[in-house]
């Protein structure tokens, strides 16, 4: 049993949304471009299953956020892939692929075939085994990647209200849940082993004014230490959490957010990986010149830095989908990726964008009250990052705008007086 197509997209998450919306753009015909995903729906922002999802009133569910609504375009629900002749294999699992005959095998048993591949299977959510902790198995640890995983944490939240959950890591997934939980009326204690939270990007004075923004709304942190067990009671049910440090916490949920791995593994030993990821060129093609990786899965070269990265984030699953769609489709006319790494979160009221690379010295600018505050990345004489929280359309625009530009800077502590209107004047 078989199918042939021209273009296949694997994964049907994020970029693969993206990457259907290019395509027929650019005019793709029916019935030369199939998607298969393991999600029994199609293509949806994933970012809303830990914002709008988790909310106790007027939660966001699908059809609402199909891609491409997350960047204010058109919303592709599945009768817009049937009228576009986009062929959607769903709750389709590919358990192998042979990138030398261009064959996919799915779990059902079919092959099918492709001349073009773009591999977009994203990623994985990293498990507490995986750290030498056993029983997150159980009903009432919940990690977060899919909708399933979304449906089921809801679930979780709806029978632990007033209870207590502990949230397992300080990264978006623990910082972005830990939130959503807080307003559904469930006690919430943060544990991660660093410092303080969201520690690869946030300095200690940042994520200082949100560990308290939380405090202020209930939220417990202990930091420096992790988890190793689970109490369960006679039934089965979780009644606390061990933590190294010798903590015990009362728990009726948890929630894991440790980290990702990329799903890579089909093409291990057939295609180039570096950093974790499909290494591809400045054209989102890989090392076999009829496959393509988009998103989390790959590993691209960041041109404003000279070197490759592979990004987790969603505006880069975007832009680099539709760039492998323009490079397949006209690729005379598309030149090299250049993509400006772009982070962003909103929790409670509060809202901030990350643009760049966060290494060098840090110059802070603002109030850190609560309305409008920042942080430049200076390194080896250039701004090479910028963040800022609670800025305008056009205050963002304008740290993004100088992030590109990298402009020189002679006196850190100039840079610190002109705060966000270096920015604005430049
Ligand atoms: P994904 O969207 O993960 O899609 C991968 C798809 O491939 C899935 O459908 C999967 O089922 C499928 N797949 C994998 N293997 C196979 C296989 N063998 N066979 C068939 N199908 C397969 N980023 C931000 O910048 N801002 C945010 O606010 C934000 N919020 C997020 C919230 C959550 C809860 C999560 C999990 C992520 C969030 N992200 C956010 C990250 C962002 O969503 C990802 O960077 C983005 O989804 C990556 O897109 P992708 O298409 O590469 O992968
Ligand atoms: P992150 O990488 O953001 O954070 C994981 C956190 O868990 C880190 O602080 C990490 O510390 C810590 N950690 C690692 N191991 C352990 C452990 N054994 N016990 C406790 N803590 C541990 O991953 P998330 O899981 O939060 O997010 C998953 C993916 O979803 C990411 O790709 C992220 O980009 C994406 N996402 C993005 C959002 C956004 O952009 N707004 C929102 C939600 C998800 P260390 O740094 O030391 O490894």
């Amino acid at each position: 049993m078989g199918r042939a197509f021209v273009f296949v997209i694997l994964g049907g998450g994020v970029a693969a949304g993206y990457a259907a919306h290019e395509f027929v753009k650019r005019g793709v015909s029916h019935g030369e471009l199939c998607i298969i995903s393991e999600e029994p729906v199609a293509p949806y922002e994933r970012p809303a299953l830990s914002k709008g999802y988790l909310l106790p009133e007027d939660p966001a569910r699908l059809p609402a956020f199909h891609c491409c609504v997350g960047s204010n375009e058109e919303r592709l629900t599945p009768k817009w892939y049937k009228e576009n002749g986009i062929e959607l294999v769903l709750g389709t699992r590919v358990k192998s692929a042979d990138v030398r005959r261009k064959t996919l095998l799915t779990a059902t048993g079919e092959t099918i075939t492709y001349k073009i591949l773009i591999v977009a299977t994203g990623a994985r959510a990293l498990k507490l085994e995986e750290f030498g902790v056993s029983g997150s198995d159980a009903e009432s640890v919940c990690y977060l990647r899919d909708l399933a995983d979304a449906n089921r944490l809801v679930n979780v939240m709806q029978s632990s209200g007033g209870g207590n959950a502990v949230v397992i890591g300080g990264g978006y997934i623990g910082m972005e849940c830990a939130a959503s939980l807080v307003i559904g009326k469930i006690n919430v204690t943060m544990v991660f082993p660093e410092a303080h939270c969201m520690a690869r990007l946030f300095t200690p004075k940042i994520a200082s004014f949100y560990e308290e923004f939380y405090r202020s709304k209930g939220v417990k942190f202990v930091k420096g230490t992790v988890l190793t067990s689970f109490d369960f009671d006679s039934n089965d049910k979780m009644t606390a959490v061990n933590l190294r440090d010798g903590t015990k916490l009362p728990a009726d949920m948890v929630i894991v957010g440790i980290g990702i791995r990329p799903n890579t593994s089909l093409f291990e030993g057939q295609l180039t990986l570096e950093k974790g990821g499909i290494k591809v060129n400045g054209q989102m093609q890989s090392s076999n010149s009829s496959v393509y990786a988009v998103g989390d899965v790959a590993t691209f070269p960041v041109k404003i830095f000279g070197e490759t990265r592979r990004l987790e984030h969603v505006d880069s699953a975007r832009k680099s989908a539709r760039h492998a769609v323009a490079a397949i489709m006209e690729p005379e006319k598309t030149t090299e990726f250049d993509y400006l790494p772009f982070f962003y979160s909103r929790v409670f009221t509060l809202s901030w964008q990350f643009y760049g690379d966060s290494t060098g010295d840090v110059v802070h600018f603002g109030d850190f009250l609560g309305n409008s505050f920042g942080a430049y990345w200076v390194n080896k004489g250039h701004v090479v990052g910028s963040f800022l929280e609670g800025g305008t359309k056009e205050e963002y625009q304008a740290i993004a705008k100088i992030t590109r530009l990298k402009p020189a800077i002679e006196d850190l502590s100039d840079l610190e007086t002109q705060g966000l209107g270096f920015a604005l004047t430049l």
